[in-house]
Order: structure tokens, then C-alpha cells, then sequence
């Protein structure tokens, strides 16, 4: 099954090259259905991570770009501009939260986040604050793979201890504790405010994923934490940017994490579900007054021109696809899978190595106590015929929108058979 020449040449996320976990050839993949070259047929569960939310060869997104393809698959964005750039970065603004005003277009989230806080060091540059450099964050947060994204991202799981001093050294506060539903405790908060309160002249800017930490645990947090946050960074000088690459587009329910709070962040970054799934594209967005900021400092610019910036292909396919996506009852539709997740796992909480379950939108997770054989567990759920990537203790699923009620069932009946037969391996 898994192809030798990949084995031994090509690198995979998070992949040993001597010992790499297989791999399954991908033939095509259409809907919510993945088709593996050996005949195989998986429902897909991850939405390539957060990303296929319409599926896989939808033809409204397969037609905007080759529409675009007729005119030009890119074209600098030094000098030039276009109507892919200019008609989604209007409909962008219209749905994000509505003191943002400048957009800021790059090539994946990671580099989202490195353009973010960029931003927030050149804004307090531009005031001659030029100890404000460093960054305050929570534990269990993921930003990112590129130096700086990864460096505010959780240093336990992120190993940062493997890249000793070459790793900027952040500011970290435990993880909100109160989940989503619970009743909220203002202790929570207390870390925050004390970080603050003696860090607040070299920290730039507080960077969280507003109410879901995705890759750091999936873990769901209340509202009220972004609402006391924010008035703490107010009141300390700081600058609060959301990470939305994983959460943004309906994903939880909402069509951005921030309005569960209804907190406007001064920068936010939004990635993944933005083009579809069809092709990598990022956003920083900001306020008018942090972009002013910037642009009277030294440099007179912001110091930041990615090659692909822009890119007409993979702006044409967002605009499409976040059209698509307001067009129809989305939020009826992520309801729908919410309810079938919340009916069809829950009974899992029951047994004893389960240690949570927990259902935001359209994301179902299954938390273990311990943690999970990937390799087998893998294999186990690709001969079921479902596609779930667990790690760490987590088992969860968050896929595309448009995946049926029958496919839906599927997917979680095998998911769920396969964590009762599980054995109580490391608890
Ligand atoms: N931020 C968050 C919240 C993410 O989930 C991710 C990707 N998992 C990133 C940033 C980085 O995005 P990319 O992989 O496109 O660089």
C-alpha cells in the first residue's frame, strides 16, 4: 500500500525519515469521500484539516478557478492588483469583525501568524516603544510551524526544548481551565493579568485561538476569557490578536470563534477554510488605526511582501467559496452535524478510559487517557472505511459541511466501535 519511493524520499508532516508511519495513495476525492488507489473508499472525517469544508471536486469551486485560469493563474502583487484580490478582500471585511479594515494577503497560517506579530512589534516600533518585542500566550496553543508561529505555540507539545536558545522565548500562562459550557470563574483570568501586570513593557501583543485550541488539545474554552482578556490588554497596553486559521468559517458554530464573545481583536488571522480546501491562502487582517500606526514608523511600510501574495487562483476560489458558504443555512446545517455528534458520541463518556467528550459545531472530540497507537488505529479506521487522523489522546473528527446524515452515521458508528474495542493500553 504505501509507496516505496515516497517512503524513502518524501517527507510527511511530523514524519520520522527511517521509521515513517505508512501512508495511503490517494487516487481522487470527491463530496465527503476519499478514493484510495487500491478501490478503497474512506468518508472523510478531518476535512484535510479544517480546510474542505464544501468537499472534495465541488463544481462551483472547480469552475471559479478555471475561470481564473483564462486570465491569469498569477501575477505579482508589487505594483498590481486584481478583482480576485479586490472583490474577496470586500466580501472579507464584510464578515469579519467590523473594526477591521486592512487586509494583508499570504501563502499559508503560519506565515498569517509570523504577519501578525510582525505587525504588532512594528506598531509599537512606530511609537518608539521599542521594548515592546515579546509576546504573551497560553499553554495548549498551536500558531504555526515557521520560527515565530512556533515559538508562541504550547512548548511542551511543541518540543521546544529540541531548538534551545535558537527559539525566541515567549511569555506562557496556563490554558483556559473552564470549559465552553461550564460556569465561568474569574480565576481563570488571574494568570493572565499577573503576566501582564509585570511583563506588559516588552510584550507587543497577546496572540490566542479564540474559544477553540485546536492542534495544542482541542480544547474549548468560555466566552468570558476573550471578554476579561481583552479589557486586561487594554488596560496594560497590549495588542490582542486572534488566530482564527482553524476556527474561522462556520466551523464552530459561528462564522468566526470571536462572536461567541463578541470581542474584536486588533489583528486576526484567518487561513484553511478560506479558499475551500482548493489552495493554500492566508489573511491578516487589522484595524485602521494599528495600520496608521505602522505606516507612520521608520520603515513607512510594513515590512512584509510575500511572492505568491494574493495569488488570483487561490483568491478567486476563496471568494467562491465563502460565497458558497453565506449563501446557504450554514448555520442549520453545522446544527445538524453538532446534534449527530453530540447523539452519537456522548455514550463514549461512559466508559472509564474516556476522559471527555466534547462537541463545538461542526467538531466532535474524544479525548482518551491515554495516548493513542496512531499507526494502528489508522489502519483500523482506513479498513472501516472512515478517514481519522487521532494524536496525542485525542480522537476527533471535524468534517466537511456537506458530508450527508448516512455518511455522518458511518463515520462515527466506526469511529465509535473502534474506541469501545480499544484496550486500556498506558491509563
Ligand atoms: N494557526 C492555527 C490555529 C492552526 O490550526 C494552524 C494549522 N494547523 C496554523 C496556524 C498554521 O497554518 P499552516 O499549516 O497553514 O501554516
Amino acid at each position: 500500500m504505501t509507496d516505496l519511493f515516497d517512503q524513502t524520499h518524501i517527507w510527511h508532516p511530523y514524519t520520522s525519515m527511517t521509521n515513517p508511519l505508512p501512508t495511503f495513495k490517494v487516487k481522487s476525492a470527491s463530496g465527503a469521500v476519499i478514493a484510495l488507489e487500491d478501490g478503497r473508499q474512506l468518508i472523510d472525517g478531518m476535512s484535510s484539516w479544517w480546510c474542505a469544508i464544501h468537499g472534495y471536486n465541488h463544481a462551483a469551486l472547480n469552475q471559479a478557478v478555471t475561470d481564473q485560469l483564462q486570465n491569469m493563474s498569477h501575477i505579482m502583487f508589487g505594483g498590481f492588483t486584481h478583482d480576485p484580490a479586490i472583490d474577496l478582500a470586500k466580501l472579507l471585511l464584510q464578515i469579519c469583525p467590523p473594526n477591521l479594515d486592512k487586509i494583508f494577503y499570504a501563502d499559508s497560517g503560519s506565515v498569517a501568524v509570523e504577519v501578525a506579530l510582525k505587525m504588532a512589534v512594528q506598531y509599537w516600533s512606530a511609537q518608539g516603544q521599542l521594548n515592546k518585542t515579546n509576546f504573551i500566550t497560553t499553554r495548549s496553543g498551536y500558531h504555526g510551524d515557521t520560527w515565530n508561529a512556533m515559538s508562541v505555540c504550547d512548548p511542551v507539545t511543541g518540543m521546544h526544548h529540541i531548538f534551545g536558545k535558537s527559539l525566541p522565548n515567549r511569555i506562557f500562562i496556563p490554558a483556559p481551565k473552564i470549559g465552553f459550557d461550564q460556569a465561568w470563574d474569574s480565576a481563570d483570568i488571574v494568570e493572565l493579568e499577573q503576566a501582564l501586570e509585570a511583563n506588559h513593557q516588552n510584550i507587543a501583543a497577546f496572540i490566542i485561538e479564540p474559544i477553540v485550541q485546536g492542534a495544542g488539545g482541542m480544547r474549548f474554552y468560555h466566552p468570558e476569557y476573550l471578554r476579561q482578556a481583552k479589557k486586561l490588554c487594554e488596560q496594560y497596553k497590549v495588542l490582542m490578536i486572534f488566530d482564527e486559521i482553524a476556527t474561522g468559517f462556520g466551523r464552530t458554530g459561528k462564522l468566526f470563534a470571536w462572536e461567541h464573545a463578541q470581542v474584536e481583536p486588533d489583528i486576526m488571522c484567518i487561513g484553511k477554510a478560506l479558499t475551500g480546501g482548493y489552495m493554500t491562502l492566508s489573511a491578516t487582517l487589522t484595524t485602521k488605526h494599528v495600520a496608521e500606526m505602522i505606516s507612520q514608523g521608520e520603515a513607512g511600510v510594513f515590512m512584509h511582501g510575500p511572492t505568491f501574495m494574493a495569488n488570483p487562483l487561490a483568491c478567486a476560489v476563496a471568494l467562491k467559496s465563502t460565497q458558497l458558504l453565506l449563501e446557504q443555512d450554514w448555520q442549520a446545517n453545522i446544527k445538524r452535524i453538532e446534534n449527530q455528534l453530540k447523539e452519537q458520541l456522548n455514550p463514549l463518556a461512559d466508559l472509564a478510559y474516556v476522559q471527555d467528550v466534547r462537541v463545538l459545531g461542526a467538531i466532535g472530540v474524544v479525548e482518551l487517557k491515554f495516548d493513542v497507537d496512531m499507526k494502528t488505529l489508522q489502519q483500523q479506521f482506513v479498513e472501516r472505511g472512515i478517514w481519522i487522523r487521532p494524536f496525542g489522546k485525542l480522537v476527533y473528527v471535524m468534517p466537511p459541511y456537506i458530508i450527508t446524515k448516512t455518511q455522518l452515521e458511518t463515520l462515527l458508528t466506526q469511529l465509535v466501535e473502534v474506541v469501545q474495542s480499544m484496550q486500556e493500553v498506558n491509563a
